[in-house]
């Protein structure tokens, strides 16, 4: 195993370009996502100079954080995990996607935060599959009715679906969920009438499971432990991970 960032990095970059190669994929259609959660402002800034374009962010405090110290600079942002209504105005404009738009209440806060700031936020739907009850995201029967509002709110822009399938149990395991995602995905954009083609993104896939994500055609894959090793504790009592 390579022990580096720079090394790690470019082990996983060629291994989403081998899955994105067997199945008559370009490997620049997949953003690698640099989960940064728990990551000191140094390892992420280690990590931007290893080549990481991307990092996602999970928690609010973190994020804040980060941005203060200038931990991010020559990387774009995005937000990746459990979104707070009452935390909106920090994230809202201060990164390029956020990925866990889970409910429409939080869809709601997002559009009227752009609002306030005269942009429009880049978002995505957070599709819970399972059902797992420990997990945020709309349901498979929610997803619709949600990318309908999301598209009838001026200050939002709905770019595609997230979703964080239980873990994987080995090669293949998480591939229903996938293709399951992709296919709801198409869904969408037929009853939508998506013809500005702005529904096109599939951000799916961890450490142990991107691989099979970018088969099912995933354009973001999230990797956090592939990149930086285990991850260290978290610094503070600042929630739950996801
Ligand atoms: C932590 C996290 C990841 C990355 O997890 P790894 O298994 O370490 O790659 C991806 N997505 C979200 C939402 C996360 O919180």
């Amino acid at each position: 195993m390579e022990q580096t960032i720079a090394g790690r990095l470019a082990a996983v970059r060629a291994s989403i370009a081998q899955a994105a190669q067997s199945c008559g994929r370009s490997p620049e259609e997949i953003t690698l996502v640099a989960a940064t959660k728990t990551q000191t402002d140094d390892t992420i800034r280690q990590a931007i100079a290893a080549g990481v374009t991307v990092c996602g962010e999970n928690r609010v405090q973190e994020f804040t954080a980060h941005l203060a110290a200038g931990a991010y600079e020559g990387a774009r942002v995005h937000f990746i995990g459990h979104l707070q209504t009452n935390k909106v105005k920090y994230v809202v404009g201060h990164v390029e996607l956020i990925h866990s738009v889970s409910s429409e209440k939080l869809l709601l806060a997002i559009q009227h935060q752009a609002e306030k700031l005269g942009i429009v936020q880049d978002i995505l739907l957070e599709v819970n599959q399972a059902g797992e009850a420990s997990k945020d995201g709309f349901s498979p029967s929610q997803v619709l009715p949600a990318a309908r509002l999301a598209a009838e709110l001026a200050n939002v822009r709905l770019r595609g679906l997230m979703c964080i399938p239980p873990p994987s149990t080995g090669p293949g395991k998480n591939l229903p969920y996938f293709t399951n995602l992709a296919q709801l995905a198409v869904d969408i954009r037929q009853e939508i009438g998506d013809n500005k083609a702005d529904i096109v993104y599939l951000s799916m896939g961890m450490s142990d499971d991107y691989q099979d994500a970018v088969r099912a055609g995933a354009t973001h894959v999230r990797v956090g432990t592939a990149l930086f090793g285990p991850r260290p504790p978290v610094p503070t009592n600042l929630g739950r991970e996801f």
